[in-house]
């Protein structure tokens, strides 16, 4: 049977601060696990908002470990189960900090001038000890955060 109106897609929600997924810890990413629908709906809400720079799985309401970053050359890289190895002994300047969840706010936050991350990527090729610097380094540690439950407000008590 077909529905008359067609077809609908579900379209993908972000999660707004207050919401507790905001707050939960979120899994790893098992090796053969299916995580097309998360990417669907991350993909959903970056591609309709035109500020977005990087967007984490529990922002879409998924707690497992996918964050997607917008690179210097506009692209969004996909991180499975991103994890710091390294940082900068010295900090960014700080700089204001906004967030999908929390729309309106932004906070002035520092942030390491460059990190090394280890992920997986969507196809599920390994990578290793990658470095990232300035905006890109900032956004990924900024994503890191909320799959440890920290939020841009959280972190500063507000
Ligand atoms: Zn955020």
């Amino acid at each position: 049977m077909k529905n008359r109106l067609g077809r609908r897609k579900p379209k993908a929600k972000i999660r707004l601060g207050g919401d507790p997924i905001l707050n939960v810890v979120c899994k790893p990413v098992r090796f053969n696990e299916d995580i097309s629908k998360i990417l669907l709906d991350m993909r959903y809400i970056i591609f309709t908002d035109i500020d977005a720079v990087g967007i984490s799985a529990p922002q879409v309401g998924y707690t497992k470990q996918v964050i997607m970053v917008k690179e210097q050359n506009c692209n969004f890289v996909v991180m499975i189960n991103p994890k710091i190895r390294q940082v900068s002994t010295e900090n960014e300047e700080p700089y204001e900090e906004g967030c999908l969840s929390y729309p309106g706010i932004f906070k002035v936050i520092q942030r390491f001038s460059w990190i090394s991350v280890d992920y997986r990527t969507e196809h599920g090729k390994k990578m290793v000890d990658i470095v990232k610097q300035g905006s890109v380094a900032r956004i990924i540690q900024h994503e890191i955060d909320h799959l440890n439950g920290k939020c841009l407000v959280g972190k500063l008590n507000i």
